[in-house]
Parts: C-alpha cells; structure tokens; sequence
C-alpha cells in the first residue's frame, strides 16, 4: 500500500515547520490589518526555512525533515470496518456536541493505554484535546501570563517552543546530556530564577525519544528530576507521544507513575495510531483538570467526537498493541537504515544521537559549518533536513540539524544520508 504524495498545503506538525505557506503570506508590507494584532501575535513568525521546505517535498528530494508518522502500514480495511461499525453502532452520537472533557469510553480505553507505562490512573482526570498540541496550548493557556518563565530542555520542540511564544511566555533552556534532561542544570536554572525572586510556571519535558533530539531518560533519571522539581515546588509537564515506540523493548515507567500531583502527562494517538483523527489527552491532578475543560469549552466547545468515537471503535475492535509492534519493525528498519548511512557518509568530525525509539536523530556537524547556510545546498543536492536552530528560543543549533527516519524508505534514507555526506564534504571544502 502506499501512501500518495502530500498536498502542498499540508502543515507538518513534526515542526520543521508546516510546509505550506507562501512567501506573500510572511511579508507584513502587505498586511493592512498589521495595526490591529494583539501584541501576542508579534512572536508568531512563519519559519525562515519554510519556502525551502515547500521545494523539499518534491518527489525528487529526501526529505529527512518532516515528523510525519509513517501510516502505510495501518491495514485501512480494518480501520473502515471499523468505521463503518461506529456509524451504524453510534453515528447520531459521533455526530452530536459532546463533552467537553472528552467521551467516556475513549476516556477509560487511555487509562488502559497509560497502564503500559505504570500509569493507574481515573478516567475523570483525563481529559481529551485534538492531539497533544492542543494540550500544550490549553495548559500555557491556563497557566502562563505574558512574561512568564517556561523551562524546556535545550533544544525542544518546535511546536511547543510555538505555542509558548504565542502566550508570550519566557522560555529558559535546561542542557541535557547523554540521558536527557541533566538534574544538575535543572536545579542550577530553578537556583538562579529563585535568585532573581522569580519561578518557573513548569518544567516542560519530553522524556522519552525527544523531539529534536532523540535522548532518553533512564528511569534513576527520571527519578532524580522528579526530585529536584520536588525541591522547587516545580510542576513538570510530560509530553510523551513516542513512548510506546520504543524500539528496545517494553516502554519505561512515565514520570505521570512516579508523581501524581507534581506531573501533567500529554498523550496522544498520532504515532501510535494515526494523527489525522488528532486525538490527544492530559492527565492532570483534579483540579487543573477542571480548568482543562472550561479552557477546552471555550476553545472548541468539546474535542471532535467522532474522532472520538472512531479512535475508541479501532480501540475495541482492533489489535492495537500488535499494531504497536508491527510500526516498531518499520521503524526500526528505518532506524537502523539511518544509523547505518550516517556512519558511512558523515565526514570525520560529525557526531549524531543513537535512539533507541521515536522518530529523529540529532546530528552535530564539525566545527565551522552551520546547518541553516547550507540548507539551500543542500536543499539543490535533494536532501532536505530541519536546522538546529528551530529547536532553540534563543537562537543556538547552528551547528545542529535533526534528521527524522519515520517517513521515507530504508532507502531512500541511505540516499539521504549520502547526499548529505555530499553537501557536508563540500561545506568543508569551502
Ligand atoms: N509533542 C511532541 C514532542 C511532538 O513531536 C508532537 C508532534 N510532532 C506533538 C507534541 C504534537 O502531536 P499531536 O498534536 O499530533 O498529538
């Protein structure tokens, strides 16, 4: 089965960036409303490399940028059949306003989903939103005020980094090292704000296969983060979309399992199902929960029930964790596939990350290139890949990129990485 090629209008979520958008549409010369903005807008900028990526999508282009989950695999007549059984099952239902804290049903069927991580969790403390951004933007929403402190790991994603700039919130970076998140720069960062007579809102933190990076935290290190967000009354906010994907075997425990009250917990269906239903949740303690749902009212009235409804039918009637399994070879293949083709082509010098699930690789180049210049070379070699710097509030990664193996072939990534060995062979040359 393939999948046909994407429409030029379709955003990509995996945050390089949407991919659509023209030129036109950045140029505020022609905006006429520009006087009227609320100064929250000012922070919302279409990405520098935006154009390029509209030229990455040609067939004839690797594309090593977008976070597209890679669904081909999903066998499409299970999923009708299931479709088809909730409309004739519940279709007036699916088809009516619901509640705005999300369907019952699906409710429970994501506590059982959450169990795989060591999460016992209460139905009315879920709440669904449409996908895991959605989440992110309800609780900024709820928590964050112009001029806010948000920390979030050094690099994070983009879509986060998005939505926090859209509320005006002050993001600060928190290093990582080999495991992830690095406890030492967190209580460092929660020391110096308290220094300055300040406190962070949350910790916003992607435990697992992070987005850009591709880092892990070992479970002791969850534990430890935990810790120092104890000492600092800091509440963490866990966005967890690839832990299910993990290539090396069972999931780890969530942070959600370690603390309950301290931990808001993100959870989606676009990786391990499909993100065009884009059914998303929070687990949150009860009462942020019940300000989750006036905040959700207020922004759409209720998430989209017959997503719903067709999310918790594929649920019941398929296979799911066997899915699970059958996108963890894919991904795996291509996993490996990139692995192997950056260790052929990179120049001496370059360095990347080694995930163990999720979807991406962070790659370091040698020192004196910087990855946004050459993404026009490379874009003319057919290669095409996200900048460091979209990872970063403050302007750092020059001398990153992330390279994503979820969407194309095992081949065509080896491709991939030989164009890019091309282009980085003659970076240094110049
Ligand atoms: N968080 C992270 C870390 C992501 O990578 C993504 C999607 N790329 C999201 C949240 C949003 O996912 P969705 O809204 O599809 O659930």
């Amino acid at each position: 089965m393939s999948t046909p090629a994407r429409p030029e209008s379709v955003a990509d979520p995996g945050d390089g960036g949407a991919v659509a958008g023209s030129a036109r549409r950045q140029d505020t010369r022609l905006d006429s409303y520009v006087d009227r903005y609320a100064a929250r807008t000012h922070g919302m900028k279409a990405s520098a490399v935006r154009a390029l990526f509209a030229v990455a999508n040609r067939p004839e282009v690797v594309s090593l940028a977008g976070g597209m989950p890679n669904i081909a695999d999903l066998p499409l007549n299970v999923v009708g059949d299931a479709m088809r059984e909730m409309i004739l099952d519940v279709g007036p239902q699916a088809m009516q306003y619901g509640s705005g804290q999300g369907e019952p049903e699906l409710r429970e069927q994501i506590c059982e989903v959450m169990s795989l991580e060591g999460i016992a969790a209460h139905p009315d403390d879920v709440t669904v939103t449409v996908g895991s951004q959605q989440a992110l933007d309800l609780l900024t929403r709820i928590f964050c005020d112009p001029g806010d402190v948000v920390l979030a790991e050094a690099p994070s994603y983009v879509g986060a980094l998005n939505t926090f700039g859209a509320y005006q919130s002050r993001v600060v970076h928190v290093g990582m090292d080999d495991h992830g998140l690095d406890p030492a720069a967190l209580r460092e960062a929660c020391a110096s704000l308290q220094r300055h007579g300040a406190r962070a809102k949350f910790l916003y933190t992607i435990p697992n296969f992070q987005n850009p990076a591709g880092l892990s935290q070992p479970v002791q290190r969850r534990r430890e983060l935990i810790e120092v967000a104890r000492e600092f009354d800091l509440l963490i906010i866990e966005d967890n979309p690839y832990g299910l994907l993990n290539l090396a075997g069972d999931p780890l425990p969530a942070m959600r399992s370690m603390d309950a009250e301290r931990v808001i917990y993100l959870g989606s269906f676009s990786k391990t199902f499909a993100p065009g239903f884009r059914a998303g949740w929070v687990l949150a303690p009860h009462a942020v929960r019940e300000k989750l749902v006036l905040a959700q009212e207020a922004a759409t009235l209720c998430p989209p029930v017959f997503s719903q409804f067709a999310v918790s039918k594929y649920l019941s009637s398929h296979d799911w964790r066997g899915q699970i399994e059958s996108f963890k070879s894919m991904y795996a293949a291509r996993r490996d596939a990139m692995l192997a083709g950056l260790s052929e082509h990179m120049p001496a010098g370059t360095t990347w990350t080694r995930p163990d699930g999720g979807f991406f690789v962070w790659l370091t180049l040698p020192e004196g290139l910087d990855s946004q210049a050459m993404l026009p070379r490379a874009v003319s070699n057919r290669v095409a890949y996200v900048p460091g710097t979209a990872f970063y509030a403050d302007g750092l990664g020059s001398r990153n990129m992330r390279l994503s193996y979820c969407y194309p072939t095992p081949e065509r990534i080896i491709e991939g990485t030989k164009r890019l060995g091309e282009v980085l062979g003659r970076e240094l040359e110049l």
